[in-house]
């Protein structure tokens, strides 16, 4: 494949620069000056070609299904985008005047409200950049909870086995012991072991309901209340929102402190698509200590609320990622009560038939009701037979254009596949992709090398995953 700097040519231009100054401003350190910049050379329809071209060797949303479990990868409704794009939001700065910005603020306010309400939670902040660092926000917030009451022993936080690897993560970059709680035979916490584990020294408990397995945690009135009784507080991982959406609030059920993932639950780009947003709910009680700036009304004025003297401190510049703010709140808006409900109601029925329509060709640990997606592993009579596991039946679906569902998550499943289709594929999307599972379960049975040395079909085969994420090549060298 041709590549911008192969196809330069002396002159050739795409666009007009104005002129350049001769003197680079004062200030820059001279070792980050270089004396020639070697940009290629090329016209406009070789850039826009070159850049489709990249935009086509990814999988997308926006190309085909992406059932990638855990991480909502539902369509983004163009409206975001272009309500993002106007004017007057996209111009804004962050050190504008307050009475210069009303409408974002406003804007925020609603959105801090509406978070609130959907939660059952009493206050919002909508700093932390990511469901991970929301996470980080809550923890610490615990943290400074329990010191600001002088109960300094709480140095435990609880986290089932089930759980997602920030979580832990979470917990220990907090300074607190990672306590693990086995699940059940039905793939709940057990309450025997929650029993025994709580006490004087826990702090948190960390939960994900639906759990990262997609079973509505039917005992979570009752684990709140043991974790409340043991003096601990419990810590709501919202990545699982999507399932619940106004049928069922984790303020209600006993949960002190929220993170919300907008770029899951709330239809905002991911990663590399765009920056995330995890702003985190609490009760009453956490709220001297939620980061600042939060957004204060004074009747029709919106104002910055810097943080109270208890805050944990600011976790990111400004007020968090606004143009994800802004893209949330108009998916909110533009859905309505009834809509936001209709979208757990269909993301569940989603989940549910198209395991129906699997449960015959994988293993299913656990059979219960499923709420927005649900694991099954590779049988193992595939795998013993054939030598043929999950990552090679994952790699294979991209041969037929499908993302690979999340595999080996949950960790308490055998050759997990995590299947979470989302609300906005439709019944044939469903029907196709069980069929192509099918399909390429037989081949592990008649073609095992064929599944074994997918993909066959994309830009880049397999890959040395660690080393492309620890070592990536970002630039081009000749
Ligand atoms: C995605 C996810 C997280 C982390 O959220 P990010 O926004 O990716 O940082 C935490 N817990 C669970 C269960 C998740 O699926």
């Amino acid at each position: 494949m041709t590549n911008i700097f192969e196809e330069s040519r002396p002159g050739r231009l795409g666009v007009q620069l104005p002129p350049t100054r001769t003197e680079a401003p004062a200030g820059i350190p001279k070792e980050a000056l270089r004396a020639e910049l070697p940009w290629p050379e090329l016209s406009e329809p070789q850039v826009v070609r070159h850049f489709v071209r990249l935009s086509r060797m990814n999988h997308a949303i926006d190309v085909g299904f992406y059932p990638l479990g855990s991480c909502t990868m539902k369509y983004n409704p163009k409206i975001n985008e272009e309500m993002a794009r106007l004017a007057g939001f996209a111009w804004l700065h962050p050190l504008q005047p307050e009475e210069t910005v009303q409408g974002a603020l406003q804007l925020m306010w609603e959105l801090e409200q509406d978070l609130a309400e959907l939660t059952g939670m009493d206050q919002v902040s909508l700093q932390p950049a990511a469901g991970a660092q929301g996470e980080q926000t809550g923890i610490l917030m615990i943290k400074a909870y329990h010191q600001s009451r002088g109960d300094l022993e709480r140095t435990e936080v609880l986290i089932p086995d089930a759980a997602h690897g920030t979580n832990p993560a979470t917990a220990s970059l907090a300074g607190f012991e990672v306590v693990e709680v086995k699940s059940d035979q039905r793939g709940g916490v057990d309450l025997t072991e929650l029993r025994a584990k709580l006490g004087p020294k826990t702090a948190a408990v960390m939960l994900t309901n639906p759990s990262t397995l997609g079973i509505f945690e039917d005992n979570i009135v009752e684990i709140a209340r043991l974790t409340h009784e043991a003096g601990g507080l419990l810590y709501y991982d919202g990545a699982n929102l999507n399932a619940i959406l106004g049928k069922c609030r984790p303020g209600d059920t006993g949960f002190d402190v929220v993170h919300v993932n907008l770029h899951k639950t709330f239809s905002t780009p991911h990663g590399g698509g765009g920056p995330g947003s995890g702003p985190v709910g609490v009760k009453a009680h956490l709220a001297p200590f939620l980061p600042g700036p939060t957004v204060g009304r004074d009747g029709d004025r919106f104002h910055l609320v810097p943080g109270g003297p208890q805050s944990i401190g600011q976790v990111r510049s400004f007020y968090g990622n606004f143009g994800m703010h802004l893209r949330a709140y108009t998916y909110i808006r533009s859905l309505g009560r009834d809509g936001l409900t209709e979208v757990a109601e269909d993301a569940v029925l989603n989940a549910n038939y198209l395991l129906h329509l699997v449960k015959d060709l994988m293993s299913v640990p656990y059979e219960r009701l499923a709420k927005h997606e649900f694991v099954v592993g590779l049988p193992r009579a595939i795998k013993d037979r054939t030598g043929v596991r999950t990552l090679d039946v994952a790699k294979r679906l991209l041969d037929f254009g499908i993302h690979s569902p999340t595999v080996y998550f949950p960790l308490i499943v055998e050759e997990a596949m995590m299947i979470e289709p989302t609300e906005t594929e439709s019944k044939e999307t469903l029907d196709a992709f069980a069929a192509v599972l099918a399909q390429v379960l037989e081949e592990a049975v008649t073609d095992p090398e064929l599944v074994k040395t997918a993909p066959h079909t994309t830009p880049v085969r397999r890959l040395d995953e660690a080393r492309a994420a620890r070592q990536p090549i970002l630039r081009y060298r000749p």
